[in-house]
């Protein structure tokens, strides 16, 4: 019976499911929405930009941060119940949270950046094996949202994932800057001279991000900057 109804179109579904808020788990029926007030107005805030790249530095050298920006919305440190909104994405096809909190996310990048010189949101791919078992991938529902919002244009024909990479964290520096080698390819005309946002669902270490970002900026991007629904990563 389940399995029929997550096969219908989300607003059939909404109409047929009994509403929980997908935060608290408590039943919700002040809102139409799958996060309910409660949770929307109790939203822990991530830290701010220069925070999350400051961070970042206990796990890379300074000159190996190739993103000059990390815009995240929600802190799961903080309340690790938020990260359902994570697996509401990943693994059943709901958009909807993204819908509801994209917006705030577009808000907070305006924020903490100066967008004008900005031309290109692209998401970070998921492996191509990946996104067939899925049949999406979730980055690119917040990023093409993003780009309504913050009136960028959206591509998904620029990055690449080649092949499985390994978890960067693990590995020393030189590993590292092995690893990347050949992780990603660049569409090299599309990513020239382009000040981009590149855009995940979740930020811990960065190590993604970060690696994707500097294909970029090896093909001849001008700045990278990400915007990520969740940071996971806050000590
Ligand atoms: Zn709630």
């Amino acid at each position: 019976m389940l399995k029929t109804l997550y096969n219908l179109p989300n607003a059939a579904l909404q109409l047929l499911l009994p509403k929980y808020c997908i935060v608290c788990e408590e039943e919700n029926y002040t809102s139409n929405k799958q996060i309910c007030n409660k949770c929307l107005i109790n939203l822990p805030v991530a830290p701010n930009s220069d925070y999350i790249l400051n961070q970042m530095t206990d796990k890379f050298d300074r000159d190996e941060i190739s993103i000059i920006g990390a815009t995240s919305l929600i802190s799961s440190s903080k309340d690790e119940r938020y990260m359902n909104i994570i697996y509401k994405l990943k693994y059943n096809d709901f958009s909807y949270p993204a819908e509801e909190l994209t917006p705030l996310l577009a808000n907070k990048i305006k924020k903490e950046h100066e967008l004008s010189n900005f031309n290109l949101i692209i998401p970070v791919p998921l492996h191509r094996l990946k996104e067939r078992e899925r049949g999406y991938n979730q980055s690119t529902i917040i990023g093409k949202i993003l780009s309504k919002e913050l009136n960028i244009e959206f591509s998904e024909n620029i990055l690449f994932r080649n092949r499985y990479t390994k978890t960067q964290t693990k590995l020393n520096k030189d590993e590292r800057k092995q690893n990347l080698e050949n992780a990603f390819t660049c569409n090299k005309e599309l990513a020239k001279m382009k000040n981009i946002i590149i855009v995940d669902d979740v930020f811990t270490t960065g190590a993604s991000i970060n690696t994707a970002s500097q294909a970029l900026l090896q093909v001849g991007a001008r700045s990278v900057i990400s915007a990520t629904m969740v940071f996971a990563g806050e000590k």
